[in-house]
Formats: structure tokens, sequence, C-alpha cells
């Protein structure tokens, strides 16, 4: 450093000779050029602080920095620090000296707390010293519904003392205050219109007379479900082939609808065991061919389609609750093969259950116990394509509806799919053809309808909830604040991560979305297609919100909907 600065010590005695040479020399160009070669650095910058300087060599152009180590230094009685500089650190364009304002300050240290969102940060401040408050005061941004702008501090910030820290501890601490607002968010609801749980009843096997009284229970209190039909059950089972139209009556109300419990509600082999193709009847052996796969699992979902206009067959739930996983190989005559040790040829295609979870997009088949709101995407129990159900049979007597309204209670405290599997349900006791007694039944539901009522529980058909829940877990949802009205943006991506479509003809129910709203709010409007409609403001963790249900447009697109302040007449 010496070295240099003596140099250019050498060069600034030149300069006024070098300039009186050029001024010498004639006309002005001249004179300009000389000027600039004289100018063209390095320069020399000097930092005075006090009685210290310091000089750093910088090139035209470059701004010089003060060496940071230096910002603050100490003598035997006391503290110094630079807290700014006479004009503002540019560009060289020549040589410059900046001069500092120096703080002179106690050695003693003294601890400032400054106790922000993000913590207590311990700042060390000398005697005399103004604290400075640590970088992340100004906003706060740890809260979920609203952001704080820095108003001030609790006091005013000032240089501590003995006399003014508490109780000779040596500390004294600061807190901010902030003016908030609104933090606009918006967030899918797990169940429709805000509920903690919904309530699938599924009545398998297509019974009518079950089916017609179901039907009245369900008007009455607010209950839904789902028909598991089997087309053509042979023998003397229920078989809907010439009763169509009384079933589409009962579908017209709306309060049921069919889905698919196989063709013919013949067993199909769960294909687990280790002599599987020993040990069962030939017959079973034919259920396990792909071409029966695709008349009890593929063709009978068309077959319910057609004789019942306006139902989208989504869901399934196989006969006896199982799904081979191998399948027996055929000859061009429809004949098992066999090898020649007299073995059946058994090839391992996934069987049925990988056409089963290829045709829906739910699966309901026997595994007991609590189902989720959020499916994975997987036959594992509790997943789409085995989901976990709750049943009256398993029970006898009084238990039945003990176990019932305990299931319904559990799924709203808990936020649950309750999926309740039901046969039957007769009217002389619980044993024969029922599983449960209509009396009890009616306990079922009678106790269930409260919670309906008041939302808490979401009476859904096996189809709605699995629209709803699949839609949502495809679509994401922002907000953001726009003259005077909350902008929420939906946007679904229509192919599931297993590979399926959420096709727009099928999966268009609204999903219902809580948005943050301002504080001054009471009511809410906006469109969802071409239906305009209103919202109540409610409050929760200190914020505002409406549940706005809005319907997720076409794959990729970004829907955006204004949610605007409404004022009821
Ligand atoms: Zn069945």
């Amino acid at each position: 450093m010496k070295k240099r600065i003596a140099l250019l010590l050498c060069f600034a005695l030149l300069l006024p000779c070098l300039f009186l040479f050029a001024s010498c020399g004639g006309d002005g160009a001249e004179e300009t050029t000389a000027a600039t070669t004289e100018n063209d650095g390095p320069y020399t910058v000097t930092f005075v602080a006090g009685d210290r300087e310091t000089t750093v060599t910088v090139e035209r152009g470059e701004t010089p920095v003060f060496p940071e180590e230096l910002l603050s230094w100490e003598t035997a009685e006391h503290f110094y620090k630079i807290l700014g500089w006479d004009k503002e650190i540019v560009p060289a364009q020549g040589d410059v000296t900046y001069t500092a304002t120096v703080g002179e300050y106690g050695l003693t240290l003294y601890e400032v707390l400054f106790v922000l969102p993000i913590g207590i940060v311990k700042v060390p401040t000398h005697e005399g010293e103004i604290p400075t408050p640590p970088k992340g005061y100004e906003t706060d941004d740890t809260q979920e519904y609203k952001i704080g702008a820095f108003k001030e501090w609790d006091k005013e910030l000032t240089a501590p003392t003995a006399e003014n820290t508490e109780n000779g501890s040596k500390k004294m601490s600061y807190t901010p205050v902030y003016n908030y607002s609104p933090r606009y968010v918006a967030a899918l609801l797990s169940a429709k219109d805000g509920a903690k749980g919904i309530l699938t009843m599924t009545y398998d096997d297509g019974i009518l007379a079950t089916a017609t009284w179901v039907n009245a229970q369900n008007k009455k209190y607010g209950t839904k479900g789902s028909c598991m039909m089997v087309p053509n059950w042979a023998g003397t089972k229920p078989n809907f082939a010439n009763k169509v139209n009384e079933w589409n009556a009962i579908f017209a109300d709306g309060t049921l609808e069919p889905q698919n419990h196989s063709m013919t509600h013949e067993r199909i082999l769960p294909g687990e065991d280790a002599d599987w193709e020993k040990t069962q009847w030939e017959q079973h052996k034919y259920n396990c061919i792909r071409e029966n796969y695709d008349i009890e699992l593929v063709q009978s979902k068309a077959v319910i389609e057609e004789a019942f206009p306006g139902h989208d067959v989504i869901c399934f739930a196989p006969s006896n609750n199982t799904l081979s996983k191998r399948s027996f190989r055929t000859d061009g005559n429809g004949n098992l093969m066999k090898y020649a040790n007299g073995e059946y040829v058994l090839v391992n295609d996934g069987g049925a259950t990988k056409v089963a979870e290829a045709t829906y997009y739910a699966i309901r088949k026997g595994n007991r116990g609590v189902q989720s709101l959020d499916p994975t995407l997987d036959g594992n129990a509790g997943g789409w394509y085995n989901l976990r159900i709750r049943a009256f049979k398993d029970f006898s007597g009084d238990e039945k509806l003990t176990q019932g309204k305990s299931w319904i209670d559990e799924t709203v405290r808990d936020g649950n799919w309750l999926i309740v599997m039901c046969h039957g349900i007769s009217g002389n006791g619980a044993s024969g053809s029922g599983d449960i007694t209509t009396a009890a039944a009616e306990s079922f539901f009678a106790y269930a309808s409260p919670k309906i009522q008041s939302g808490e529980l979401w009476a859904a058909t096996f189809s709605e909830a699995t629209k709803y829940i699949r839609e949502r877990q495809n679509t994401t949802v922002s907000a953001r604040f726009e003259n005077d009205a909350v902008l929420v943006d939906m946007i679904i991506n229509r192919t599931t991560a297993d590979g399926k479509t959420l096709d727009e003809a099928i999966f268009h129910d609204p999903l219902t979305v809580e948005v943050r709203v301002p504080d001054n709010w009471k009511n809410v409007q906006y469109s969802d297609g071409a239906k305009t409609l209103t919202a109540a403001v409610y409050k929760h963790d200190g914020a505002s919100f409406a549940m706005v249900n809005l319907t997720p447009g076409a794959d990729g697109a970004t829907v955006t909907t204004e949610v605007t302040r409404y004022v009821a007449n």
C-alpha cells in the first residue's frame, strides 16, 4: 500500500507540469486530449475517519469500497464506529477524499434484544450507541392470513447506559409494531361446502325393495347413496333387466345412483393363493380369463350407463370383493390351456385387477377401516383402487347401530370418508337377506341427519365424492387482490398421476374454495359459469373468509373468478 501511495504522489506532482505543457500547446482539441490522458486513472481515494486515513486505488469508473474491517475500532477508552460519509460514494472520476462521521462510545457492551416475529435477535451494543435493528424487522411475514408492514418500535431506540438498562442487567429490548393488511390466499376444501367428512352409502347387489325403502329415507333425512348394480345376475337373484323403469324412477329422485358391481356377480378369484390353479372349480378358472374380465368389468359398465342415462359409472365394487391378479390362458376355441405336465397356463398380466383399475376411478373392495379424504393413487388399502369400508354385517343386534353411530361421530370428528357397505335392509330382524333391520337403518340415518343439515357431514353418492376428491387432487388455486376484488385463479390438470384422464364431460362438479377476503366484508358475490352466487363472510384465526364453489375449466386453463363485496338488501 505504501509503495503505491508514494508512486501516486510522484504522479500527482507531475500533473501540473503536464497540464502547463498542454496549455501552451495550442488549440483546444489538443488540450482535451491531453487532459483525458492525464485523468485516465488509476485514482487515489482517501477515506478520513477521525485521525485515521485509509487510501485505496481504483480504476476510472470503479466504485471504491471502504474495508469492512475498518468500520469500527477500539482504543483503551472508547469504541468508535463509522456512521456515514460526507458524500455518497460513487464511481471514481478522479482522486477524491471521503470524510466519515465517527461515533464515539463507551467500551461497555450491552445486550439489546429485538423481539421480532421470526424470533429474538440479540444485538451487542456499546454504551451510548443507538442500537441497530437487525435485518428482517421491516415485514412480519410469519402470519398465515395477514402481512405486517413495520410502523414503529414499541419505544424509541435509545443508547444503552447503566441507568436506562433493566435492573443493571445490561439488557434492553424492543418490539416492532406493524400495520397489517390481509394476505390473500385461497384453499381447496377437503369436502364440499367445507364439510368435515363425507358419508357415502353403498347398497350392493341391486336389490329393488331395499332401494325403494332407502330412497324414501334419503328424502326424509338428507342421506344419499349408490346402488351397486348387477346387470345379468344368473338364476333367481336380483336382476335389473326387466325392472329398468322402476329403477329409473328411483334414480330420478336424485338420492340414489347406479354404479357397478360386475355383470354376473360370478366369483373372480383373488389369484393370491399358491395353489390357485389346483384348488378352484373349473368354472372359476373360466371366470379368470381375459375375455371374461371384459364382460364382467367393462361391458357391464356400458350396459348400466345405457339403462340409466345421465349417470356416469366411474365406481366399481367387485362381487365377493375379489379381483384376480393373474389370468388363465385359453386357446383359439376358448379352452383352458395346459402345460405338458398337466398344469394350467397362467399369465402374470395383472389379471382382473389391472382391467378394473384401468376402467374405474374408484374401487371399493372389502378392506375395513377409516378411509381418508385423500386416497393414494394405488391399490393398497386406503388407495383409490381399494377404498376402506365399514359394514353393518360385521356386527350383530344392537351392536350394528352402536357401531354405525360411532362411525359417523368419528368421520365428523377426524375428517374422513365413511363408505358404508350394505346389502339388503330387512323389516324382520337382522338375519336372512338383510345386513340390518329397517328400524336400525332408519335410526342410523336419523343420527346422521342433523350433521348433514349443519354442513359438518356431506352426504354424497359414490360418484359425487369420487368426482369431487379426484378433481380436487388435480387442481390448484391461488388468490390476489385487485381493484377492490379478490381474484381466484383455478387450474386443473386433467391427467392424473396414474395416467387417467379427468374428462371435462364427467369431472365438472364445482369445488369449494375458501378465500381470504377483506375484514370489513360481510357477504361476497361471484359467478360460476352462468350462475351468479352469493356467500356469507365468516371469521377464523382472526381473519375473514368466504366459501365459493367454482367449477374447474379445461385442462391446464386458468379460470379466474372475481369475488367482490356484496351488500345484501
Ligand atoms: Zn355382492
